[in-house]
């Protein structure tokens, strides 16, 4: 779905189109126009409430206007998408880690909130696949960023003693071969990015029951997904995309 150098322009044209009538976005014979942003890994967020000329900046778009197709690109970040089913309001959000740490979801619900009224309790949230804890191993600055911000971040990293074959087979050849201390592995540490943005959606007011999130992970499943790392950036972009009808 994404226009980047490894597809074909007309291909991917032909994808999106085929997906938009797939969702019903469509009026007679004719499609809706679609908003997408240049994604910046940032927590800004557009309230748009007509087709634009020009594609802004930005990781987050809000809006109550029937007939428009809002649409989030992503490759291992996660799409998160916010329905308000009773003033009838969408919202459609990229949230890698930066995004994530910068509380763009969160946000979301505050812009939807200030700009249709929208009560925290009637929204439905969807957490698209990306990567998830499984595969996300982040270095320590990530950690740093997020304990920085949240009080519960160490509810979200995981750590893993780096496994060495060598060494478990033959546990005795390092035993006496260095002094304590030395011989430990490094730790690597992994980000849960699901439950980073499941935490900021409850802490905003949405019900924990109105979070459905993907078990899929982007990294295990490159069969059936796009994921950036595990295909080392040779690889396309998925859409999320909210409308109104
Ligand atoms: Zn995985």
């Amino acid at each position: 779905m994404g226009f980047t150098k490894h597809d074909s322009r007309t291909a991917v044209e032909r994808n999106r189109a085929a997906f938009e009538r797939q969702v019903g976005a469509i009026t007679g014979k004719k499609l809706w126009p679609r908003i997408t942003l240049r994604q910046i890994h940032s927590d800004l967020i557009h309230c748009v409430l007509e087709p634009l000329q020009e594609q802004l900046a930005g990781d987050g778009l809000i809006t109550n206007t029937p007939g428009v197709l809002l649409g989030i690109q992503t490759a291992d970040c996660l799409p998160v998408v916010l329905v308000d089913t009773k003033h009838r309001a969408v919202g459609v959000f990229h949230a890698g880690w930066r995004g994530t740490v910068r509380r763009i979801v969160e946000k979301g619900v505050g812009e939807m909130r200030g700009c249709f009224g929208t009560n925290p309790r009637d929204i439905k949230a969807a957490i698209g696949p990306g990567i998830q804890s499984c595969c996300y191993q982040v270095g320590e600055e990530v950690r740093v960023n997020f304990e920085s911000q949240f009080a519960y971040a160490s509810d979200l990293f995981r750590e893993v003693k780096e496994s060495d074959p060598v060494r478990e087979k033959y546990p005795l050849l390092f035993l006496t071969a260095r002094a304590p201390g030395h011989s430990e592995l490094p730790t690597n540490i992994f980000l849960d990015l699901v439950e980073a943005n499941r935490r900021q959606l409850m802490d905003a007011g949405v019900s924990r029951k109105n979070i459905s999130a993907s078990p899929l992970c982007t990294s295990c499943h490159t069969d059936l997904l796009f994921s950036h790392r595990a295909e080392k950036g040779v690889t396309g972009r998925m859409m999320a995309v909210a409308g109104i009808r």
